[in-house]
């Protein structure tokens, strides 16, 4: 379906934005990787889905919390590849705090890497997009762009805005061929969850399992994480040709949480 266009995932090294980069190569995008840590693996990983499919992997390792990293990466990839023409902003990270004590300098570190890289990104990649008429922009928001909770006033305030920016440039383009949607997932037990279900193990002398338990059972309904694959596939969705009128939704896959 997405053969000869071309996907940008921010933070795209491990968790979700390993699984979404996955399932749009699994359609044939060429795919544009970026993230922290050691690279190798994670690429090879989707480079050996787009071999099968005749698309091809890059990586760029832009800081997303820096302007001026984040321009050269998407000169990068529109030289490798001609132009971006689905981006997912999904590098994200979090910070757990009482206002009072929240550190200033992560709170800088939240809104930069969450919020206003999709701002640099979607600045950059909206010319192109619009002269093609054609363009995806998937914001990998979280539950948190919906309901708050407590001691997370960066991460909570970082993704209530990018469900904001969400719809301004949906509004913007919604005479023209580029959607821009936001995702808004629950619980997805990624290295940032695993963070938090240790601190919880750690303060209350639970076990892994205990603690898990006890994260989800204190907001997601289901019981169950959402995993990277069915985020994959709604991302996927998004850059169908059935998605071509959805303009400016946060569709949460939160096993319940914001229904409560
Ligand atoms: P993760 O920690 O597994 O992955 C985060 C990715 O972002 C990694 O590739 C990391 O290297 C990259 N990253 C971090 N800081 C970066 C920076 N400054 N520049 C470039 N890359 C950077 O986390 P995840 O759970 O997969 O989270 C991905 C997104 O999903 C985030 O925006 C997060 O807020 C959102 N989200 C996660 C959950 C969850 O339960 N895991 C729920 C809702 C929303």
């Amino acid at each position: 379906m997405l053969k000869g266009k071309t996907a940008l995932v921010t933070g795209s090294t491990s968790g979700i934005g390993l699984g979404i980069a996955k399932a749009l190569a699994r359609q044939g995008a060429h795919i544009v990787l970026n993230g922290f840590g050691d690279a190798t693996g994670p690429q090879a990983e989707v480079e050996a889905i787009a071999a099968a499919h005749g698309a091809r992997v890059a990586f760029h390792g832009a800081d997303m919390s820096r302007p001026a990293e984040i321009e050269a990466m998407m000169t990068f990839a529109a030289g490798r590849f001609g132009q971006v023409d689905i981006l997912v902003n999904n590098a994200g990270i979090q910070h757990v705090a009482p206002v009072q004590d929240f550190p200033p300098e992560r709170w800088d570190a939240v809104i930069a890497i969450n919020l206003s890289s999709a701002f640099h990104t979607s600045r950059l990649a909206l010319p192109a997009m619009r002269a093609a008429n054609w363009g995806r922009i998937i914001n990998v928001a979280s539950v948190h762009g919906l309901v708050a909770s407590a001691e997370k006033v960066a991460y909570v305030a970082s993704k209530h805005a990018i469900v904001g920016l969400t719809k301004v440039i949906a509004l913007e383009n919604a005479t023209t061929g580029v959607t821009c949607n936001a995702i808004c997932p629950g619980w997805v037990l990624t290295p940032l969850v695993q963070k938090q279900v240790d601190a919880k193990a750690a303060a209350n002398g639970w076990t892994n399992e205990e603690a898990t338990r006890q994260l989800l059972g204190e907001k997601e309904p289901s019981m169950q994480f959402t995993t990277p694959e069915e985020l994959g596939e709604l991302a996927v969705f998004f850059c169908s040709p059935a998605a071509g009128n959805v303009r400016g939704v946060a569709w949460n896959m939160d096993g319940g949480w914001a229904a409560q």
